[in-house]
């Protein structure tokens, strides 16, 4: 296979900036001498954790692992001991890349460590990097632990590839975008998307190390391109651009505004359309499939939907006891018996899949039908022009009460768009009379002043339906959520 960075040994774009965090910034050249000369001394390693702080230095560790062919299992600088004992023993890496400056935990301070290089123009000659065999490990990624302790997603460098040109395609994604980048990179949105993205694309990325309002809007004015986040940061800019109108001119001027790893608040992607004229495009992955759907730029993004599937994946909907209940026809729209409302779980195949669960040959095993398909575990519906609708992960999403399947998502988004409201969770509990009932956590705007619960659930049942009022509302001062925003259901349950 050929190299997954053309635009790093092919010298096209040598003096372009490819990467820049803060004020340091490495153009291809220099990338290439310094992941080039790190990939040297990795060759014949094990695999290699990755010290992932948002830094010059881990995206050039990784870089040179994946030129030199040595699986890397990127680490969240911000685990607890635990998780990070887990991961360890899990992925059992001999070699630690970190920054010269980084301080590790005992935990890491066990493996053999290599401080990562950054070189300027002139320094050490790229060497130049084996082929990829394109079955082989490029990258060990930890799912995010949102419904149960992180698994390790072994990732070959085939999927890396095929889910990134798919995603060039559908966005019309080249060289020439200049990203703007405040996520984490020790997930598949900010490492594989957000860096090796742009750079199999010979473009630019500008990480803003922490993101920002102020830092996208900086970027943005001065030539970005696009913009990949996560919908907290969506929510945190359609806060934002209420009272700021310099803002909404800045994010007027993206190409894209990329939204995923969670389901975007129809409120929030309503807010900053009213106030830039922008859709947002809204893409559906995860750590083991890299990415299945996504709105195509030239499509019309709706929001609540996230598009169609990639160029390359074969996307179904499943019913529990095994029934296709929908697929594609060659037009891309559902298959003629679909209804256009009923829901099942997203079943996916393709090259952009995982290869297994790192040591969890079990679980390995049940992710995958008889015949071949990943089960995600995420429910949805196809609209009959064929967007993939989701209503909610399968095992906290959705609540059967009464004889009714209730996604949580679309009670969720209803609630978000009542005054007073400024985030909402919705879980289902055990319930005598109908099995299940609907709970709603608020966290209000003003503590001070709460909506009344009995106003907010009439306004569900008057927008949904009667059946999808919530029984209980429950007012926090935050919910749970993991590094990527998410809501942590299975601790909003457990209490
Ligand atoms: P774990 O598997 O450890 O419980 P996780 O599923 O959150 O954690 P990831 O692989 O990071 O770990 O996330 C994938 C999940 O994120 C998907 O299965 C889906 O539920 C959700 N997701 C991703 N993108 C979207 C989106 N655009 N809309 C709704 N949900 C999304
Ligand atoms: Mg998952």
């Amino acid at each position: 296979m050929p190299s997954l960075f053309p635009a790093l040994v092919g010298g096209s774009v040598a003096e372009r900036s490819a990467l820049r965090f803060g004020d340091r910034s490495l153009t291809y050249a220099e990338l290439a001498a310094s992941a080039g000369e790190l990939a040297g001394r990795l060759g014949g390693a094990g695999r290699v954790a990755v010290w992932a702080t948002p830094t010059l230095e881990t995206a050039v560790g990784v870089v040179a692992a994946l030129l030199a062919g040595v699986p890397a299992v990127p680490l969240n600088p911000k685990s607890g001991e635990s998780e990070l004992g887990h991961i360890l023993t899990d992925s059992a890496p001999s070699v630690v890349l970190a920054g010269p400056e980084d301080q590790l935990p005992d935990a890491v301070r066990e493996l053999e460590r290599i401080d990562v290089q950054v070189y300027g123009t002139g320094a050490a000659a790229a060497v130049p990097p084996p082929e990829a065999d394109p079955a082989a490990p490029a990258l060990i990624v930890y799912t995010s632990g949102t419904t149960g302790p992180p698994k390790g997603a072994v990732i070959p460098h085939r999927s890396i590839a095929s889910t990134l040109d798919a995603l060039a395609d559908a966005w019309q994604w080249t060289g020439d975008d200049v990203l703007v980048h405040g996520l984490p990179l020790f997930h598949v949105h900010g490492l594989i998307l957000g860096i090796l993205g742009p750079l199999r694309r010979g473009g630019s990325v500008r990480h803003l190390g922490r993101f920002s309002a102020e830092g996208v809007a900086r970027e943005l004015n001065a030539g970005a391109t696009m913009l990949f986040g996560v919908p907290t940061m969506y929510h945190r800019l359609a806060e934002a651009l209420a009272e700021d109108g310099e803002l909404a001119k800045a994010l007027g001027r993206a190409r894209l505004l990329v939204s995923g790893s969670a389901a975007l608040p129809v409120h929030d992607h309503e807010r900053i359309t009213a106030a830039t004229g922008r859709r947002v495009i809204e893409r559906y992955g995860m750590t083991e499939t890299l990415m299945n759907t996504s709105v195509r730029a030239d499509g019309e993004p709706r929001p609540g939907t996230v598009g169609v599937p990639l160029p390359g994946v074969d996307l179904r909907l499943v019913e529990e006891d095994g029934t296709t209940i929908a697929a594609y026809d060659t037009d891309g729209t559902p298959t003629g018996a679909y209804d256009g409302e009923s829901v099942g779980e997203i079943q996916v195949r393709g090259p952009n899949l995982f290869t297994e669960y790192l040591n969890r040959p079990d679980a390995t095993a049940a992710a995958f039908t008889e015949d071949g398909w990943f089960r995600t575990g995420d429910m949805a519906v196809l609209d009959l022009d064929g967007s993939v609708r989701i209503v909610g992960r399968k095992a906290t999403d959705l609540i059967k009460s009464g004889g009714y399947k209730i996604g949580a998502g679309e009670i969720e988004n209803a609630l978000l768009e009542y005054p007073g409201v400024r985030e909402a969770a919705v879980t289902g509990e055990p319930d005598d009379d109908l099995g299940e009932c609907v709970v709603a956590w608020i966290v209000p705007a003003d503590p001070q002043s709460p909506p009344s619960p009995d106003e907010l659930a009439d306004h569900v049942a008057r927008r949904l339906a009667p059946h999808k009022r919530p029984r209980t509302v429950r007012f926090l001062e935050s919910l749970p959520r993991n590094d990527m925003g998410k809501i942590l259901k299975r601790a909003l349950k457990n209490g």
